[in-house]
């Protein structure tokens, strides 16, 4: 059986950040450490993240592009926010894979398999799994393999889609302003989900557009892709223009309480509950939780990516959405119209305090917000 201090199973974004602050930590040295991943080396552009940030993050120089202000609309309301003390950043997967990749190709203490990691099992003090033939065990697994969860609705916990396609177009003439991105665009029909446009410009002629909706009823490739066309169509330019790229994706919304550990076995990223249900943000709570987990190792005790409070607002707002007692282009729109910005983005970023919350909640329907609270709260308690 081949034997490891530390396996890492998944090389992508959680896989590959927890790599890289263990290195910073200084956490690798004498250890035998092994990445698998079914792709191997990780390369592509198969990812833009995207977050708001107020101070330098440990990615700073991968930054793509950066917005000081930003957009939210709706049929009747139009919110321009300056975003200062925050800033909106990109980080492209492309830099981040081949910046993260070379720091851990330079220590010798990582193997790499490309590989699928199998029948993962936390066993007395290890982790065992196989890959193709052989046996592995380590002391320590880091397991950010995808978790298939079951879709809504359920009773114990809402659960949306966030999906979405997105398109990078250049344009012949100058149409967009490099300065300031459209967050959350509702000008479309709602079909009674919550839909929304999302534009990031990088120059006067380039920028990525894309629909995201939140529900569990997917639509064929085509219909967001007529989404989109008409969508530009109406709002930015009627003159052609290319697409250089796309992207498309499904990040599962939810306050399911996904396991932190079995044993020795660790579940990080997306399956460790990394996202922030009500947006599907993961990024900057991700490295915030990942920094800590390297620093403390070997020490495991958990570290929560958004506070636990934080969560239980989340299962509020995601069941609304869910029965669709609100519309999300009201909540969404309302809530960046009546709070400064700051207060906004620190409560999306979990950094908000009580006294924020409260100030925050008092511009929401109180009735509908309140009710959905007394039902969710037990269920919250007791999951
Ligand atoms: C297209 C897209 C855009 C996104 N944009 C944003 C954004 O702007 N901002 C934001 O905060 N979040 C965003 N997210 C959400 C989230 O940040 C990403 O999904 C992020 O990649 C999650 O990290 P992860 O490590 O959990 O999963 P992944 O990055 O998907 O990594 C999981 C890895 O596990 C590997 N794997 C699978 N099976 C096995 C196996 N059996 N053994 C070993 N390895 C295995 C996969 O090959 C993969 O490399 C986006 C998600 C998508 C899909």
């Amino acid at each position: 059986m081949n034997h490891y201090d530390i396996a890492v199973l998944g090389g992508g974004l959680a896989g590959l950040s927890l790599l890289y602050h263990l290195e910073r930590a200084r956490k690798m040295d004498g250890r035998k450490i092994l990445l698998v991943d079914p792709e191997g080396r990780k390369s592509a552009h198969d990812r833009t993240w995207s977050f708001w940030e107020k101070h330098p993050g440990p990615f700073e120089h991968l930054v793509y592009h950066r917005w000081p202000a930003v957009t939210v609309h709706n049929d009747y309301r139009e919110v321009d926010l300056n975003l200062a003390p925050f800033e909106y950043k990109l980080i492209r997967s492309t830099e981040f894979y081949a910046f993260v990749n070379d720091v851990i190709d330079a220590r010798p203490e990582v193997t790499r398999i490309k590989g699928f990691a199998r029948d993962v099992v936390s066993e007395g003090e290890g982790v065992t799994f196989r890959i193709d033939n052989a046996a592995y065990r380590a002391d320590t697994a880091f397991s950010s393999i995808p978790l298939h969860l079951p879709p809504g609705p359920n009773k114990d916990y809402p659960y949306l889609d966030q999906h979405f396609r997105g398109w990078f177009i250049e344009t012949e003439t100058d149409v967009f302003d490099p300065t300031t991105a459209a967050l959350m665009d509702f000008r479309t029909p709602q079909e009674k989900e919550c839909r929304f446009f999302y534009v990031l410009p990088f120059s006067p002629r380039r920028a990525m557009v894309e629909i995201a909706i939140f529900s569990n009823r997917h639509l064929q490739r085509e219909e967001y892709d007529r989404l989109l066309a008409d969508y530009i169509r109406e709002h930015w330019t009627t003159a052609p223009y290319d697409i250089n790229h796309t992207e498309e994706g499904n990040i599962p919304m939810t306050t399911y309480r996904f396991p932190y550990r079995s044993g020795n076995l660790i579940y990080i990223g997306m399956a460790g509950g990394a996202t922030r249900p009500s947006t599907g943000y993961t990024f900057f709570g991700l490295q915030h939780q990942l920094r800590e987990v390297a620093q403390r190792f070997p020490d495991t005790a958990p570290v929560a990516a958004w506070p636990r409070r934080h969560i239980l607002y989340d299962a509020i707002l995601l069941r609304i959405l869910e029965e669709g007692t609100i519309p999300g282009s009201d909540i969404f729109v309302n809530l960046f119209a009546d709070n400064p910005s700051t207060r906004v983005f620190d409560f999306l970023n979990g950094e908000s305090s009580v006294l924020e919350e409260l100030k925050l909640m008092s511009t929401m329907d109180i009735l509908t917000f309140g009710a959905t609270f007394l039902k969710e709260v037990p269920r919250h308690l007791v999951a």
